[in-house]
């Protein structure tokens, strides 16, 4: 590829909104979507599938590195179906366990190399919109645009549970609220790649905005760089 496709990087903790906000973006611009966090759950169900422990940093990289996933299109917009070696798990990785298991394997540097040049890829004509904990920090420090979202922890907690309970899938709320505090402070103090805002990022408040009043924030903040 020699001409450099924009970017827009859509990085914030679990519960902001930040997949179903991507997704619209993408839908909107006719993007390409990377949803970045499925490449660790991923991962996390390949170590489990392969009897590889959480903490064992060198076999997890080589497995990172060898990783046999694919994301199939289906309509435009829609989330795609996500298959480990042949095999669709798309609703599988979405399990609160699993997105655990993500954050646990997603704290090694040889990990997050191996799947480096891999989330690069995704940077195809016409654009692509990047969701994740790293997107404008690392993945794509030089994105067009830098988007940070962000939500207090009770609403956070609250939409997750509304949404895996949408899904069918059985949570305890406080259980879920825990959860989600030790992911974020294992997402929040790893040494690297935390999850933090690039510095050039453009920060959102989400807990009083609609998905719909998010997704068209971040439209307006594009055009704004359009018109510059
Ligand atoms: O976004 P999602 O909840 O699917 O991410 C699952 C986990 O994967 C996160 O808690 C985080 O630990 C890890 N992750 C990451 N870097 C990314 C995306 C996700 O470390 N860019």
């Amino acid at each position: 590829m020699s001409q450099k496709q924009p970017v827009i990087t859509i990085d914030g903790a679990s519960g902001t909104g930040k997949g179903v906000v991507s997704q619209l973006v993408a839908k909107q611009l006719g993007w390409q979507l990377l949803d970045s966090g499925a490449l660790y759950r991923v991962l996390a169900l390949a170590a489990q599938k392969h009897g590889v422990a959480l903490d064992n940093e060198p076999s997890l990289a080589i497995l990172a590195e060898h990783l046999d996933v694919q994301f199939v299109a289906t309509e435009t917009g829609m989330p795609p179906e996500v298959l480990l070696e042949s095999e669709d798990v798309t609703d599988v990785i979405r399990t609160e366990k699993m997105g655990n298991a993500a954050s646990k394997v997603s704290v090694f540097p040889s990990v997050r190399q191996a799947l480096l040049s891999r989330q690069r890829t995704f940077q195809e004509p016409p654009g692509l919109v990047a969701d994740g904990r790293d997107m404008g920090t690392v993945v794509f420090p030089d994105a067009e645009l830098k988007i940070f979202l962000i939500a207090s922890p009770e609403e956070r907690a609250e939409r997750r549970y509304n949404q895996l309970k949408e899904k069918g899938i059985n949570v305890n709320l406080s259980d879920l609220i825990q959860e989600l505090y030790e992911r974020d402070k294992r997402d929040q103090e790893r040494p690297v790649a935390p999850l933090k805002p690039a510095d050039d990022a453009i920060c959102i408040d989400t807990d009083h905005l609609t998905i719909e009043e998010v997704v068209g924030a971040i439209l307006s903040e594009w055009r704004r760089y359009g018109a510059t």
